[in-house]
């Protein structure tokens, strides 16, 4: 089953970014769309029990082309993300804004995916407004997946940024496996190792230098499992198990609030568990808890 984020219906086209004649007949497209965003806020519409994506239609609005991102097609139908422009009225949107996170459960899983890659693009737009190297201001290109700096004796080229973080559930090979909290979670609340891979780091070599500094335990058979598009606000979730070589906590404690080795048994039936709950279904960090308690990895 696709992870939560993952897997957006949408043929991104990336083709269409650089052929400008291309772009403009998916802009002028009858059933072309717009998502709009407003900060880190999306458009979305209430239908019954369930959230979708909002959209409006690319022809209604006059919002500044330049300002738009081609995400590509659904179903045909060429899709943009875009801000909503500053003096709009947020309230005279047949909808609401909603943070994704949020609302994430009532969502159709297809359409947060979709939005998730919006808020990803409109998020990065707003932050890179000028030149890292010379501090120009930037502007946007090929259909807003890149943009330029404007001095022409500079004109670096920068592009969208992806933070890559890894989480890991770590188990003795047998029948535990270590989960751990952080002040920063809810109470009770217990997942997998997480950090951010360093630079001149592989993604392995990150699992195991974390788990180490996190908890002071040595892994081996660092296992890939699966990867979840995380944009909040601009990562993505590299998701692995692997075997510890001994049971001996050290805890950092500026980082590690408590750590615990829980059986299978125990995180497999919910009715034992007792001021503790794990993250809820649409994280990468409950599949890989969830997997490991059936034996489908690890073992
Ligand atoms: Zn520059």
């Amino acid at each position: 089953m696709t992870l939560w984020l993952s897997g957006a219906p949408i043929d991104r086209q990336a083709e269409v970014r650089t052929r400008p004649e291309a772009l403009i007949a998916q802009l002028a497209h009858p059933d072309a769309v717009i998502l709009p965003v407003a900060g880190t806020a999306n458009f979305v519409v209430r239908d019954g029990e369930v959230v979708r994506a909002g959209i409006v239609a690319r022809a209604a609005v006059d919002w500044p082309e330049a300002s738009l991102v081609y995400l590509g097609t659904r179903e045909g139908a060429p899709m943009f993300a875009a801000p909503v422009p500053d003096g709009e009225d947020l309230t005279t949107f047949p909808g609401e804004f909603q943070d994704l996170r949020r609302i994430g459960p009532a969502l159709v899983a297809d359409d947060a995916a979709v939005l998730s890659y919006a808020r990803a693009m409109i998020y990065w737009h707003a932050k890179h407004g000028f030149c890292g190297v010379c501090g120009h201001p930037t502007q946007p290109k090929e259909a807003g997946h890149k943009r330029i700096c404007v001095n022409p004796d500079c004109a670096t080229e920068h592009f969208p940024r992806t933070d890559g973080a890894m989480i890991v559930v770590v188990h003795d090979g047998q029948d535990h496996c270590l989960l751990a909290r952080s002040a920063r979670f809810p109470p009770n609340m217990y997942s997998a190792l997480a950090g951010f891979i360093e630079p001149g780091e592989s993604l392995e070599d990150c699992v195991v230098r974390e788990v180490f500094e996190e908890v002071g335990l040595r892994v081996t058979d660092v296992g890939y499992h699966s990867s979840q598009p995380w944009p909040f606000p601009r990562s993505i979730m590299i998701g692995f198990h692997a075997r510890a070589e001994s049971r001996d906590l050290k805890l950092d404690q500026d980082e590690i609030e408590d750590a615990r080795w829980f059986s299978r048994d125990y995180l497999g039936d919910k009715r034992q568990w007792k001021d503790f709950f794990i993250p809820p279904r649409i994280a990468v960090a409950r599949r890989l808890i969830d997997d490991w308690v059936a034996g489908r990895v690890g073992v």
